[in-house]
């Protein structure tokens, strides 16, 4: 492939002219026995670093100022194929004149190492990190096949939120084997990791993975109702930590709809924001603002 088709695959999208989401790498070396990812996309493979500081580079030049960094797995960017790694790159991300904040795809908790931890004070990186646990059940992780273990990720959350971050993560709920205790003690442990987000999924089957094959199936009803319980849980916090934050909201204004305009803040908090003055596409700073249920609403 040449470089300039390569080009413009790494940018997957842009929204206006002030974000653009950057492909750094495809496919997964882990095997999560629900996941039919690594079966269609193959193991994980980095693009050039040069590729993409050259192609952040220029869009910079043209007023983008956000980037989100994507790909299957980003946090095993570079380690296998490339002798480089996620924390590397972003390094020299930060590098780059007109780099306003970075934002990162889903990272495994795995992969958040002392290298990466140290960049949890760089200015750029927004405030916001998506780890994806997919459950907090220590025997749900291992009938999942997953990396991670609850009591190193209710730490590594803990000293992640004690940066000032907000955290987000993955969850499947109703996966086989989802027994009421199995769920009620993922529970008691979700309350004590200091999330803000969720992306929460019900399970899904997907043919030709082991977890297909796996018996004590949850019905589709109870799945919904502990998808449910998950979503209050993490509104929950996610409304508890906006009322405890106490530095300004730098928020990049993303569109205009139905009479407002729409961003989110470093904490990936969406903020609805009142204006005479057309704001599509500007960074502005905001002290004073009202926390609704779903979201935070401003004047400017
Ligand atoms: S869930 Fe994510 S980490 Fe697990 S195999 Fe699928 S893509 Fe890889």
């Amino acid at each position: 492939m040449g470089l300039h088709s390569l080009f413009y695959r790494l940018v997957s999208e842009f929204v206006g002219k002030s974000r653009a989401f950057i492909k750094i790498q495809e496919g997964c070396d882990f095997r999560c026995s629900y996941c039919i990812i690594p079966h269609v996309r193959g193991d994980a493979r980095s693009y050039d670093m040069k590729l993409i500081l050259e192609q952040i580079s220029t869009l910079t030049q043209n007023g983008f100022g956000e980037f989100i960094l994507t790909g299957t797995n980003i946090g095993s960017y570079g380690k296998k194929d490339k002798n480089t790694s996620l924390a590397k790159l972003l390094k020299e991300i930060f590098k780059l004149k007109g780099v306003r904040r970075v934002r990162l795809g889903s990272v495994e908790p795995v992969q958040i190492d002392d290298e990466f931890k140290e960049l949890l004070s760089e200015p750029q990186m927004a405030k916001h990190l998506h780890i994806a646990l997919q459950h907090t059940s220590k025997e749900m992780l291992r009938i999942m096949n997953r990396r991670n273990k609850v009591l190193d990720d209710l730490e590594l959350f803990e000293y992640i939120a004690s940066k000032g971050y907000a955290i987000g993560t993955d969850y499947i709920v109703g996966h086989p084997g989802e027994s009421d205790i199995l769920w009620s003690e993922a529970m008691e442990n979700l309350h004590r990791f200091p999330l803000t987000h969720v992306h929460a999924f019900t399970y899904s089957k997907r043919d030709g993975t082991p977890s297909a094959q796996m018996k004590d199936i949850v019905r589709g009803d109870k799945a919904k109702i502990r998808y449910n319980e998950l979503i209050s849980i993490i509104e929950e916090k996610n409304i508890n930590f906006r009322k405890n934050t106490n530095e300004p909201l730098s928020i990049l204004i993303e569109q205009q709809k139905d009479g407002f305009y729409i961003g989110y803040d470093q904490f990936y908090n969406m903020i609805e924001v009142k204006s005479d003055t057309d704001l599509v596409g500007d960074w502005v700073e905001i002290k004073d603002y009202e926390i609704l249920r779903g979201n935070n609403v401003a004047k400017f």
